[in-house]
């Protein structure tokens, strides 16, 4: 702990945590040692981790990276955290993310943005910016970071490290702040496949607080095997050739398909037809969901209250809608607020037919496309990003070029598959990441493959 303690000082610069809990993780530590002195620790004594700023933990601040949640004090303990303690890991701080971990670059953040260790002048990739970059600069050993369209995986490609999602009610939701409550998944950020593994293997599971997380048994994924014949893997064509993904990503994607044909495994091509509606249906339901779940952000129940008004300095004058529009309006950063407008134009009246309703009949159509893939395969590989870590400020002009950092690892989420990346080499210092998807709930043999590749 003390050693993190110091490489978190020295590496400030990075923006990684938004809060260290210095004094705290000192004492949880000692209370480790002594449970190890006799033989009662827990699985993951001596562990440890930091937590994205979208999950709470009793006591402690949880902001969501945003202004809004000003000075607000979490009531209660994610399952998925509570579920890492009772094993004996040690929390060593809360870090920095995309505001309401929407974004791609880990800018939209209250606290400002954090940048990847590779290089200082580009982005570590987001929501889940600060847990990669805090693994990836050796800050702590693992972090917990959330996934709704690529946040954990995304960021863990620009920094080198390994991130998982896994299967859509795998691990309870319960105390994660919602972004697009159908697509959130909270997953691990690690330097190896084994550790991320291990990590899921105990924060998933049943829980009475959330009615959506399955009751399917959970494997020991740190131990899983792959099964002992060739496999059927599928890559995306668009992935390997297409001119829109930088050189270096696609040869290096080639590379490692090489290596698994020279491996015995079966090696083909996919074409998903419906590759080009995927970011258009995630953002339409996202924001949709979006526009709903925030609207309990009103200035008057969490956080931040505008003080200011017209006439008068203080809010005893304002009237009630005045409160919340003035709160939410200085409370809320560009692009949550651009998402919250945009889902609330999807969810209105008139448009909701065109455009909600027709984005989760896209959905649907997603996901029977998706299952036909994994009736021929076991794994459907791709890079994890088009380009390496872009230069800080170089896409926030231009949200659509943003939203295409998404454009592989968002069909995991619109049809709830577990998929992981991993660190596939560097181009000019730059961490390179691919994308291995695999069917519902085969988190264990998703991650056997993945321990093969690296
Ligand atoms: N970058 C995507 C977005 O902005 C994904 C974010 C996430 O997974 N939380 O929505």
């Amino acid at each position: 702990v003390e050693q993190y303690l110091v490489r978190i000082e020295e590496n400030r610069h990075l923006n990684a945590f938004t809060e260290v809990y210095a004094d705290e993780s000192l004492a949880q530590a000692d209370k480790i040692d002594q449970k190890l002195a006799s033989d009662t620790a827990g699985r993951l004594a001596g562990m440890v981790i930091g937590i994205k700023d979208v999950l709470s933990y009793t006591g402690h601040n949880v902001r969501a990276g945003s202004r809004i949640l000003d000075n607000f004090t979490a009531q209660f303990t994610a399952t998925a955290v509570q579920r890492l303690l009772d094993e004996d890991v040690i929390i060593i701080g809360r870090q920095n993310c995309d505001e309401f971990a929407m974004g791609s670059s880990n800018e939209n953040s209250a606290f400002g943005p954090v940048r990847n260790a590779a290089d200082t002048d580009r982005v570590p990739g987001g929501s889940s910016g600060g847990s990669a970059v805090a693994v990836q600069a050796g800050l702590c050993l693992a972090s917990i970071g959330s996934d709704t369209g690529g946040s954990v995986r995304q960021p863990a490609a620009f920094c080198g490290v390994v991130g998982l999602k896994p299967t859509y009610g795998r691990v309870s939701r319960w105390g994660l702040i919602a972004y697009a409550s159908s697509f959130d998944c909270i997953g691990p950020i690690a330097n190896t496949v084994e550790d991320a593994a291990l990590l899921l293997e105990i924060m998933a599971g049943p829980d009475d607080f959330d009615s959506t997380v399955s009751s399917q048994p959970v494997q020991a994924y740190s131990q899983a095997q792959l099964p002992n014949r060739p496999l059927r893997i599928a890559y995306l064509r668009d992935g390997v050739e297409s001119t829109g993904i930088d050189a270096s990503i696609r040869d290096a994607t080639q590379r490692k398909l090489d290596a698994l044909r020279e491996a015995g495994h079966t090696v083909e091509p996919v074409d998903l037809s419906l590759l080009k509606y995927l970011l258009p249906t995630y953002y339409i339901l996202t924001t949709a969901e979006a526009s709903s779940n925030l609207s309990r952000f009103d200035g008057v129940r969490y956080g931040y209250r505008s003080k200011s008004d017209n006439s008068a300095s203080d809010t005893s004058t304002m009237d009630l809608l005045s409160l919340y529009k003035k709160s939410r309006t200085e409370g809320f950063g560009a692009e949550v607020r651009r998402r919250i407008l945009l889902g609330t134009f999807a969810l209105s009246a008139s448009y909701y037919d065109a455009y909600y309703t027709k984005a989760q009949q896209v959905r649907r159509l997603i996901r029977q496309e998706t299952e036909r893939v994994f009736e021929q395969y076991d794994f459907l590989l791709s890079p994890t990003t088009p380009t390496p870590a872009f230069k800080l400020g170089e896409k926030t002009g231009d949200p659509l070029q943003m939203y295409l950092a998404d454009i592989f690892t968002v069909q995991a989420n619109v049809v709830g598959y577990p998929a992981i990346s991993i660190p596939n080499g560097t181009d000019a210092g730059l961490p390179i990441g691919i994308q291995l998807m695999a069917p519902p709930f085969a988190e264990g043999a998703m991650v056997a493959l993945a321990r093969e590749m690296c």
